[in-house]
């Protein structure tokens, strides 16, 4: 994935993913249906050390898959 910088302030981000003690953090779209909404797995984050600002990043391939 391709550097940029922090949209907020414009300075360069930092990157690593979501930590989470017993878990993992995931997405679900309001647009999966049914029962069993099945989570998306958040794979990659970016932090601004200037602003805090957070970017969160899942696999575009796997959240299409489950919107169907
Ligand atoms: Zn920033």
């Amino acid at each position: 994935m391709e550097t940029t910088p922090c949209p907020k302030c414009n300075q360069p981000m930092d990157e690593g993913r979501l930590s989470v003690s017993g878990g993992t953090i995931g997405y679900v779209s309001q647009k999966q249906k049914g029962m069993v909404r099945q989570v998306t797995v958040i794979e990659q984050a970016r932090a601004c050390p200037n602003c805090g600002y957070v970017e969160l990043y899942l696999d575009p391939k796997t959240l299409k898959q489950r919107l169907g």
